[in-house]
């Protein structure tokens, strides 16, 4: 039996018209004194660092489609509210765009640069031209283009397909780029070919794939206000997200509740000022109204916990299981087996805070599961994908308004990335590598499709070290920073034949020194000819007009990778012979039938969403039979011996691996900071802002004690800085994404 109250039938504008001091923060008006961001400071000093090209920056704000995170927006509005849609990431992100392009010697001295932090080396502004160092040079020189293209040629050339790894990031690159790489790669005869989705929800696309049927969003933005509960899980939307919280706010003056699920209470889903909104922006909004302190790689017991107080409640939607689903007597049979107590001893929760997550979800009509980092960065990753499914498809909350499953993208590039085929393990489309949908492809494309194991990103690194690695091409990002073990992949970077980094600006990679390296200077989206689109969070294929510039030499990076593989593969030429953006997006909708409509996108505004605002509507799921599967996942508890900690990396003032400030404004802390509880702290005799050093088996990380409400036993610091704590061996096996996550010794320095 099911009870729940009804959703409440007037729209979310009519509770946003009047007040709601019950979610007020605070009488002071801004949270003027408390620990939050300065809004409002943060425009002001994004007019002063692009006051040389301002019109252009306001350019790029008011017509293009933010490169940012996914949740989506073009010029300042979105889809899912009526509001300004813009936060301090875009206005961040906006130098990339604005800056002027770097001396052609810039590069010529790397030792002198040494000294340059990311950001320093961003000053140095947007690269412009071809760069090429040798090993034992003292740095990059300018090249031609046809010098540059031609190194690069002749080394693909002179190796083996299986020899040759590309890795792209999801710098603001388009779904035309993705695309484009992805078909080069292949008929350059390449099959290691991978991108940063592989890092990020890897495993939610593995989950989601084997338990209902497609790798996406289920729901949309408007269904985040129009449900009944969020359930943030391993996720902070407050500050990879912003603007994610306005859709929190008007979810909440409807009436909506707020779990979050995960080790910290994080500053900005505790609370939050929404500055676009004028109630928010003078009172704050209270986020949470329920924290679930998980242990970290404790999700798949709580997940299990509450689940058996559902079924102990009779809280299940029999009929919903029973027309829709399988596997639900086996994930029952093994919930029977399990020992409560010894669940509620893995996740390290009290009981009565899962009875509270238990008794909410039971209330409610509708709810909405939003996870990322905190579930998917892990050994176990797949598991704790598939037990949030489970949660959710207990009581039917897929395929219908204020319900859903939400992996919520980090970067606007991370869904459309996989879509378009840039990963070691699908096709595009997210078709499995199968013979039948290579011979298919091969038939649309008009070449071969490599069918040889593919290597991921990480294994990539690996394949390098032991010299099975002769070329690395590589666009945006920086490897250095973004996977595990930083020493490691330094040498696996220096190793390597050949080297290429395409990008808009300089970073630490390219200046660790390697037999030979090249530099290829692209546009960004907004420069490339003909615009470009993006898919975000809720699968909606956003159109970014081409808003026009020329800096230095830098090319489209669709048209690059085409020139990249008519030279190594000149029969196959005419592949890459777009006549412009247009006809590319002709082809993809061709390719990728789900994209269909990404034709007809030419201006600021313009999108598709594709599988329509829900996917499995009614229930019924893109699977052979029309149903999902309940699955049954394994608690895997963490081992941590005496005296250690388990430590999770987490995100400050950056993006992605873009650090943008020494001090995150949503914590108040430093990037030094190790977020530990008062309990732990007084047990080592530590007080807040003491010096420790964290020591794991992969290295050691000195830093300052930051008192913080965070489950007991786990410690948490800021990453890429953190990396130096991550070893490289631990993965999930499933997905391929690297473990995160470390056990570590404290001690006072
Ligand atoms: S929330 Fe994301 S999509 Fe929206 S403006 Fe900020 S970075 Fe861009």
């Amino acid at each position: 039996m099911i009870s729940w109250r009804p959703l409440k039938v007037l729209p979310w504008r009519w509770h946003v018209r009047r007040p709601r001091p019950s979610l007020w923060v605070s009488w002071r008006p801004n949270g003027v004194g408390l620990v939050k961001p300065n809004h409002y400071g943060e425009m002001l000093r994004t007019i002063w660092v692009n006051r040389k090209n301002l019109r252009y920056g306001w350019k790029v704000l008011t017509k293009g489609a933010c490169d940012g995170c996914a949740l989506g927006v073009a010029g300042l509005h979105d889809w899912g509210q009526d509001g300004i849609h813009l936060c301090s990431t875009r206005l961040r992100l906006l130098e990339f765009n604005t800056a002027g392009v770097m001396k052609a010697d810039a590069l010529a001295d790397v030792a002198s640069l040494a000294h340059l932090n990311g950001a320093g080396l961003r000053e140095l502004g947007r690269l412009g031209y071809p760069l090429r160092r040798r090993r034992g040079e003292p740095g990059f020189s300018v090249v031609s283009w046809d010098d540059a293209l031609s190194v690069i040629a002749d080394s693909i050339s002179a190796s083996t397909p299986d020899r040759v790894g590309v890795y792209l990031t999801s710098r603001g690159l388009t779904n035309e780029v993705y695309y484009a790489a992805g078909k080069a790669a292949r008929a350059m005869g390449i099959a290691s070919i991978d991108s940063a989705a592989r890092v990020c929800h890897a495993p939610s696309t593995v989950g989601l794939k084997a338990t209902i049927g497609v790798a996406a969003t289920t729901c949309s933005m408007e269904d985040v206000i129009a449900s009944d509960l969020i359930v943030l899980w391993g996720s902070n939307p407050g500050a990879n997200q912003p603007v994610f919280t306005k859709y929190l706010y008007l979810a909440k003056a409807r009436g909506c509740r707020v779990v979050v699920v995960n080790p910290y209470l994080e500053p900005a889903l505790e609370r939050y000022w929404v500055p676009s909104n004028l109630e928010s922006a003078v009172f704050g909004t209270k986020i949470s109204d329920l924290h679930v302190p998980v242990r970290p790689g404790g999700d798949v017991a709580l997940a299990q916990a509450v689940l058996k107080r559902l079924i102990s409640r009779g809280a299940i939607d029999d009929k919903f299981i029973e027309e829709h689903t399988r596997g639900w007597s086996e994930l029952e049979a093994q919930l029977g087996e399990l020992d409560d107590e010894e669940l509620l001893r893995h996740c390290g929760v009290e009981a009565a805070i899962v009875d509270q997550f238990a008794d909410l979800y039971t209330s409610v009509g509708s709810a909405i599961f939003v996870w990322s980092m905190g579930i998917t960065q892990r050994s176990d990753a797949v598991d704790g994908v598939r037990a949030i499914v489970n949660l959710a498809l207990s009581r039917g909350m897929v395929g219908r308004e204020g319900a859903g499953l939400m992996p919520i993208r980090g970067h606007s590039g991370v869904q459309g990335g996989a879509e378009m085929g840039a990963y070691a393990t699908a096709l595009p489309g997210g078709r499995e590598l199968s013979d039948e949908n290579c011979a298919e492809l091969r038939d649309l494309w008009g070449f071969d499709i490599p069918r040889e194991p593919a290597r991921t990103a990480p294994e990539l690194v690996g394949a390098v070290l032991d010299g099975e690695v002769d070329v690395l091409l590589m666009s945006g990002g920086n490897m250095l920073d973004v996977l595990p073990d930083p020493d490691r992949v330094s040498t696996a970077l220096s190793s390597v034949g050949l080297r290429v980094h395409l990008d808009v600006v300089a970073t630490s990679q390219m200046l660790v020194e390697g037999e030979d390296v090249l530099i290829l200077p692209v546009r960004t989206r907004y420069e490339q000819e003909g615009g470009g689109t993006e898919t975000s969070t809720e699968r909606r294929i956003i159109f970014s007009p081409e808003i026009p510039r020329t800096v230095g030499a830098a090319k489209s990076e669709w048209r690059l990778w085409g020139e990249i593989a008519s030279r190594v593969a000149p029969a196959n030429a005419q592949c890459f012979s777009w006549r412009d953006n247009q006809h590319l997006r002709e082809e993809i909708a061709q390719v990728v039938p789900a994209y269909t409509g990404i034709e007809r996108l030419s201006t600021t505004g313009d999108s598709v969403q594709w599988g329509g605002r829900h996917l499995c509507a009614d229930g019924v799921f893109p699977t052979p039979d029309g149903r999902a599967s309940f699955t049954t996942p394994t608690a895997r508890p963490v081992d941590v011996p005496e005296g250690s900690f388990l430590v999770s990396t987490r995100r400050g003032k950056q993006f992605n691996s873009i650090v943008h400030g020494d001090r995150d404004p949503l914590t108040g802390t430093a990037r030094d900071a190790v977020f530990m509880s008062g309990v732990d702290a007084q047990h080592l005799g530590l007080s807040a802002g003491d010096a420790v050093t964290l020591e794991s088996a992969n290295g050691r990380f000195d830093g300052h004690v930051h008192i913080a409400d965070i489950a007991e036993g786990s410690l948490q610091v800021v990453w890429p800085e953190a990396n130096v704590l991550i070893g490289s061996e631990s993965a999930d096996r499933e997905s391929g994404i690297p473990d995160y996550n470390a056990i570590a010794t404290v001690r006072r320095r």
